[in-house]
């Protein structure tokens, strides 16, 4: 069968780049990835840059992404940030549950789930991330662990909702490590994934989820991973905080 999945390349600029320093690097990207229309682009600024990157990147074939939100709609959540204000700023995506989040700030699957049905219930696409620590992966556990957190953070999700799911497949061990899971390893996980998702929506939705595999992709081993069968995209961290680097990610061929 042919996939027929649009791939999305997605950059993760974390807690780097000031406004003016993200206005740039959008800038000067703009017309590296302008010819750029069978796969889709995103980028996912910090808070603080997403208007400026949001002018950017207005009318071009770039989508803007944050990289978390609140599941309440306003109030008294310090520190937080509404779905209406991400809107508002421009976004069409947000990313939700990275393993920073999960490792470092308390983010579960009750929460992930809770952010998600709250981006989807306002029309936010969700780019859900999942993976296994190196612990877990030693354990035989991969299976098991990316099973709960995907049963976890989509419970309540209906299938139509799905069609603005995006699950990101990012294995902890190769997050900034320089350690890229094989081709063959992040496939067969992303193949798992497919087939959990094949059981709890059936396998139209299952055939159109698109999953991203995160975890140093770089321009020199991006193509290897994209020729896998369910492989649909990446999560990029450190390679799309340059403009040249991200937009030879985006270009794979
Ligand atoms: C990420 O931030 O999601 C990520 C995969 O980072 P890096 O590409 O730097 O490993």
């Amino acid at each position: 069968m042919v996939n027929k999945r649009t791939p999305i390349i997605a950059g993760n600029w974390k807690m780097n780049k000031t406004p003016k320093e993200a206005r740039e690097l959008a800038q000067a990207l703009v017309p590296l990835v302008a010819g750029v229309k069978d796969r889709e682009v995103v980028l996912a600024p910090p808070f603080t840059a997403l208007s400026a990157v949001a002018e950017a990147i207005n009318k071009t074939n770039i989508a803007l992404a944050a990289q978390n939100l609140h599941w309440e709609d306003k109030g008294a959540f310090t520190g937080e940030i509404s779905a209406e204000m991400l809107l508002d700023s421009g976004c069409r995506y947000v990313i939700i549950g990275h393993s920073e989040r999960r490792q470092y700030f308390g983010e579960t699957d009750e929460t992930v789930n809770k952010r998600t049905r709250k981006a989807l219930s306002k029309g936010l696409r969700a780019i859900i991330c999942v993976g296994e620590t190196l612990a877990e992966r030693e354990a035989s556990k991969v299976n098991e662990i990316i099973g709960r957190q995907l049963a976890g953070g989509l419970a309540g999700v209906t299938a139509a909702d799905m069609q603005s799911v995006v699950i990101a497949y990012e294995p902890v061990w190769a997050i900034g490590t320089g350690k890229t899971a094989t081709p063959e390893q992040a496939n067969d996980v992303h193949h798992f994934i497919r087939e959990q998702i094949k059981a709890l929506y059936g396998p139209e939705t299952a055939g159109a989820l698109r999953i991203q595999y995160g975890g140093s992709v770089t321009p020199e081993n991006v193509s290897t991973l994209m020729a896998m069968s369910d492989i649909d995209g990446a999560l990029v961290g450190g390679a799309s905080l340059k403009p040249e680097s991200f937009a030879a990610l985006v270009k794979f061929t």
